[in-house]
């Protein structure tokens, strides 16, 4: 099991789904971890939050200065706060494309920008290990349909983290990136709620997988954690899917 003991580790939308999950493992994996979230109120247990739209760069700014002078630095930076949109290209207005560009996208690029003096210092003092992990989707390569703008966003991620994955290897700080298929979160659990039949509509979703259930988000957790950890010291510039098989595997001949 990864030990991730003296870590401090950010984690962005960590109040809910994926985000939780990871600052929950995390924690129990002995790093200390600050959660940056529009909804900080609703943590439990040990873990700290800070108030933070990642769409503000104010709001940015000051909350990872203060979760960095709470933790005493930033080892880990998980960029995972994220929004999704349902719709084709006809449907979506642009305030709805500039919306998810602001928090998918652009979110990553502010928190990165104030953490990376962070990450920087720490790749430079024992045990020399830094590390961002963003959380990407599936969607970013798998041509989803109902999804045009959520898909682009995350297209932007995955090149994003390769872009500074190239950028900050010289500088000991590793980049990379989980793509995550359908996760059972409260946000699938919102998408399910505005089905006619929300349990017939889960056991359809179920049954679309390759694995026959949804992802945990704690499977998820997991890999974001290894990523994260120094024993992946060698790994920069990847995509590591979690996704029950369904972008790798094709089941049927074609
Ligand atoms: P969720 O809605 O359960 O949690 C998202 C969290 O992000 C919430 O706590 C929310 O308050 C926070 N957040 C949203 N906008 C924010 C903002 N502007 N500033 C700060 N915090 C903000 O969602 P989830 O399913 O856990 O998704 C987390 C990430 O995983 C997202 O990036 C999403 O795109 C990605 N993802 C989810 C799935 C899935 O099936 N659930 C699949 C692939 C990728």
């Amino acid at each position: 099991m990864t030990d991730l003991k003296g870590l401090k580790a950010v984690v962005t939308g960590g109040a809910s789904g994926i985000g939780l999950a990871t600052a929950r493992l995390l924690a129990e994996r002995g790093a200390d971890v600050a959660v940056l979230d529009l909804r900080p109120e609703s943590l439990p247990g040990p873990l700290r939050g800070h108030r933070a739209d990642v769409a503000d760069d104010a709001s940015v700014r000051a909350a990872v200065e203060a979760a960095a002078e709470d933790l005493g630095g930033i080892d880990v930076l998980v960029n995972n706060a994220g929004i999704g949109a349902v719709g084709t290209v006809e449907d979506n207005g642009d305030d709805e494309w500039r919306r998810l560009w602001e928090v998918n996208v652009l979110g990553i690029v502010r928190v990165s920008r104030a953490a990376l003096p962070h990450l920087r210092r720490a790749a430079q003092t024992p045990p020399h290990s830094a590390a961002i992990v963003n959380t990407c989707s599936i969607a970013a390569t798998a041509g989803l349909p109902q999804r045009a703008a959520y898909s682009a966003s995350k297209g932007a991620v995955l090149s994003l983290t390769l872009a500074m994955a190239a950028d900050h290897v010289t500088e000991g700080v590793r980049v990379n990136c989980v793509t995550p298929g359908t996760v059972d979160t409260p946000w699938v659990g919102r998408l399910l709620g505005q089905a006619a039949d929300p349990e017939a509509e889960r056991a359809a979703l179920n049954a679309r997988q390759p694995t026959g259930r949804l992802v945990t988000p704690g499977e998820v957790a997991a890999a974001i954690a290894y990523l994260a950890s120094p024993e992946a010291g060698a790994v920069t510039g990847t995509a590591l899917a979690v996704d029950g098989g369904m972008h790798g595997l094709r089941l049927r001949s074609p």
